[in-house]
C-alpha cells in the first residue's frame, strides 16, 4: 500500500478545510498539507451556501448584541466562551476574505452592505447577492493555489483514521479513479467533512453530506455532541427541497398561510410589520426552529395550501420588484423558475420545511481539538459549541473560517516535538482498514440491499425524529435504525469494479449515515425537554434544572450508543426567556 507522508492531513476541502489548509501553509510553509476530498473541492456544499456570513461591521452593531442573538438563538445550549472567541474573530475572517477578493456587495457610498437575517437583531450578514458560498469558497481555494506546501488529493475517499499509541497519526482513502487505498501519515489531522443532513429524505443538503467525518470520529472514540439537534430551514422548494435562502425574508419576503395571513403573528412573533419593511428578530425574522414549528402547527389547524407537490404555505416576495429581486435575489428566481415553473416576480412560491443543518457533530473544545490527541475537527461536522440548540443563519460560513483557522493553529501546535511515528504499526492499522473493504468485495450475497436500507432509515428520520417528536416515535426510530445496522453488516456490492466504484461509495456513506442516525435517535430520546430545534409533543417546556448540558454520544460497536452529559459553558448570559414578540406578547 503506497504511503503518503504529511503534516498536516485534512479531510474535506469545503470552507473549513481550505481554510484550515491556508492557515497552516501561512504559518510554516515548511508544514506539509495533505487536502482530502472526496469531490473536487468547488462541488463542496459550501459552495451552495445563498444568503451570507455574519459578523459585526456597522456602527450601531456590537460584539455583545451578536452575542446576545447567538446564545438567545441557541436557547441557551451554546459554550458561551466560544460565541465570545467567535462573534470577535467572525470580522477579521470577512475582512480577510474581501483582501484576498471576495467581491461582497457594497452600500451605495463603497461601504460592505450588510442584510437582515432570522433572530438577529441588527443587520450583519455580509453577502455577495445570493450566492455568497460560491464566491467565498472560490476567494479560498483560488488563494490556497498560491501555497505549493498544500497538495490536493480530489477524488479520495477518507476510509479510517489511523489510531495508534494513543494518538490520531492518519488515516486511510481510496482513490476513486483507481479504487487504490492509500495511507497517509500524518502528525495531525483535522476533520472537516462537512454536515449529515442526507439520513433525511427531504433535506437541502448535496447528496455528498453523509456525515462521513462525524462517523470516522466517532468509530475512533471521540463523542458525538448534541446529535439531537437537528435544524429545519423554514423555506425549501416542496418537491426537490432546494433552499430558497433567508435572505428572501431577511429582504423582505413574507409567509402566507391559506386566507392569505401572515400567520407568524400568531406563533409570538408578532406584531405584523408593513410589508418591504422586515422588522429584525419577529415575524418573518424570527430564528428558523421558530417558524418551522409554526408552519407544523398551520398544518394540524389545516391552514396550509394545498399543491401538486404536498401541503405547503407561500412565501410572497412580488413587492420587492423585478428590478430589486434581480440584483438581490437571483438565484431564488432561477431556482423557483426551473424546478416548479414559478417567477417569483407575479407569483408567491409554494415552501415548506425542509432538513438542512446539523447543530451537533464531532465534539471538540474551543481550539477545535478532540479528546483524541493529533485528531482535530472545524466546520459542519464538529461541534465546538457554537450554534447550541439552534443555529442562526449565516453564523455557519463564519464558523468555518474562524474554527478552520483555530484547527490549524492547534493542529500546528499539537506536532511539535512529536516522536517519531512507529510506522510498522501504523502500516497494521491501514491494513486493516483495507480488509475492511475487501470484505464488501467479497461477502457472500445476504440479500440486503444499499437502496432498500438508505429508504427505511429515511423514512423512519423523517416520520419519527422531525420537527416535533414524542417517545413512542423515537423508541421506534431506535429500534429501527438498530435492525438497519444489523442489517447492514449484510449488504453486498453488485459493482465489483475499482474504476469510481459509485456502489461501494454509497454503501460506505450509508454506513456513516447509520453510524450518525443512531447517535441522533438514541440523544433525543433521552433528552426528555424542549430546547431549540429538539421539540418533544411529550416534554414541551426547556428544563434547565436536568438538561442543560450537552448530550455526547459513545460509539459502541453494534451496540447502542452510550450517552453521557456535559456542563455547558456559561459566562455572562445566565439562561432566559426567548424573546421575539419584539415587545408585543
Ligand atoms: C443550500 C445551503 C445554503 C446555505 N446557506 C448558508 C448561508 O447563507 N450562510 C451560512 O452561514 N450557512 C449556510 N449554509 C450552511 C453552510 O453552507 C454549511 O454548514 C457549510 O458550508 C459547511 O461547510 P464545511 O466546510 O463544514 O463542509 P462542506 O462544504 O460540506 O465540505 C465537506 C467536505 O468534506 C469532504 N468529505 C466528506 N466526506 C468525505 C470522505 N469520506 N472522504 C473525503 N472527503 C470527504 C467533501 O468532499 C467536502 O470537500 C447553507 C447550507 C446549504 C445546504
Amino acid at each position: 500500500m503506497e504511503i503518503i507522508n504529511c503534516d498536516v492531513a485534512i479531510i474535506g476541502a469545503g470552507g473549513a478545510g481550505i481554510r484550515a489548509a491556508i492557515a497552516v501553509a501561512e504559518a510554516d510553509p515548511k508544514l506539509k498539507v495533505a487536502l482530502i476530498s472526496k469531490v473536487y473541492p468547488m462541488r463542496s456544499h459550501t459552495c451552495a451556501a445563498e444568503g451570507g456570513a455574519a459578523g459585526v461591521i456597522k456602527p450601531d452593531d456590537s460584539f455583545d448584541f451578536h452575542f446576545d442573538d447567538t446564545v438567545g438563538g441557541g436557547d441557551w445550549l451554546s459554550d458561551q466562551d466560544c460565541v465570545e472567541y467567535f462573534v470577535k474573530e467572525a470580522p477579521k475572517e470577512l475582512i480577510q476574505l474581501e483582501h484576498w477578493g471576495c467581491p461582497w456587495n457594497r452600500e451605495s457610498d463603497g461601504s460592505v452592505a450588510v442584510r437582515p437575517f432570522g433572530g438577529m437583531k441588527k443587520q450583519r450578514t455580509w453577502f455577495a447577492a445570493d450566492k455568497s458560498g460560491f464566491h467565498i469558497l472560490h476567494t479560498l481555494f483560488q488563494t490556497s493555489l498560491q501555497f505549493p506546501s498544500i497538495v490536493r488529493f480530489d477524488e479520495y475517499f477518507a476510509l479510517d483514521l489511523l489510531v495508534e499509541e494513543g494518538r490520531c497519526q492518519g488515516l486511510t482513502a481510496m482513490e476513486m479513479r483507481s479504487g487504490m487505498i492509500k495511507q497517509f501519515h500524518a502528525n495531525s489531522v483535522i476533520i472537516a467533512g462537512g454536515g449529515a443532513g442526507r439520513m433525511f429524505p427531504f433535506s437541502t443538503n448535496g447528496a455528498i453530506k453523509t456525515g462521513d467525518g462525524m462517523a470516522l470520529a466517532y468509530r475512533a472514540g471521540v463523542p458525538l455532541k448534541d446529535m439531537e439537534f437537528v435544524q429545519y430551514h423554514p423555506t425549501g422548494l416542496p418537491n426537490t427541497g432546494s433552499l430558497l435562502t433567508e435572505a428572501c425574508r431577511g429582504e423582505g419576503g413574507v409567509l402566507l398561510n391559506k386566507d392569505g395571513r401572515r400567520y407568524l403573528q400568531d406563533y409570538g412573533m408578532g406584531p405584523e410589520t408593513p410589508l418591504g419593511q422586515p422588522q429584525l428578530k419577529t415575524m418573518e425574522l424570527g430564528p428558523r426552529d421558530r417558524v418551522s414549528q409554526a408552519y407544523w402547527h398551520e398544518l394540524q389547524k389545516g391552514n396550509t395550501v394545498s399543491t401538486e407537490w404536498g401541503d405547503c404555505v407561500l412565501l410572497d416576495m412580488r413587492h420587492l420588484g423585478e428590478k430589486y429581486i434581480k440584483e438581490r435575489l437571483p438565484l431564488v428566481r432561477e431556482l423557483a423558475i426551473a424546478y416548479l415553473g414559478i417567477d417569483i416576480v407575479d407569483k408567491p412560491v409554494p415552501i415548506r420545511p425542509v432538513v438542512h443543518y446539523m447543530m451537533g457533530g464531532i465534539s471538540t473544545n474551543t481550539k477545535a481539538a478532540t479528546v483524541l490527541p493529533g485528531l482535530f475537527a472545524a466546520g459542519e461536522c464538529a461541534c465546538i459549541s457554537l450554534n447550541g440548540a439552534n443555529r442562526l443563519g449565516s453564523n455557519s460560513l463564519v464558523e468555518l473560517l474562524v474554527f478552520g483557522k483555530s484547527a490549524a493553529i492547534s493542529a500546528i501546535e499539537f506536532i511539535k516535538n512529536l516522536p517519531e511515528p512507529n510506522r510498522d504499526a501504523l502500516e497494521e492499522c491501514a491494513k486493516e482498514s483495507q480488509a475492511r473493504v475487501r470484505d464488501l468485495f467479497s461477502r457472500p450475497d445476504g440479500g440486503e440491499s444499499v437502496f432498500r436500507l438508505r429508504k427505511e432509515m429515511m423514512d423512519t428520520m423523517e416520520k419519527n425524529a422531525g420537527i416535533y417528536r414524542t417517545e413512542l416515535g423515537l423508541q421506534e426510530a431506535v429500534t429501527k435504525i438498530n435492525e438497519l445496522r444489523q442489517r447492514y453488516q449484510r449488504v453486498t456490492l453488485n459493482d465489483k469494479s475499482n474504476v469510481f466504484n459509485t456502489d461501494l461509495f454509497q454503501v460506505l456513506e450509508l454506513g456513516s449515515m447509520l453510524d450518525c442516525a443512531s447517535a441522533l435517535t438514541v440523544s433525543a430520546l433521552d433528552r426528555k425537554e424542549s430546547r431549540g430545534a429538539h421539540q418533544r409533543l411529550d416534554f414541551v417546556d426547556r428544563d434547565d434544572k436536568n438538561f442543560l448540558c450537552h448530550s455526547m454520544a459513545y460509539f459502541q460497536g453494534l451496540n447502542q450508543p452510550k450517552v453521557e452529559y456535559l456542563d455547558v459553558v456559561i459566562t455572562k448570559s445566565p439562561p432566559g426567556v426567548r424573546d421575539y414578540s419584539g415587545g408585543h406578547k
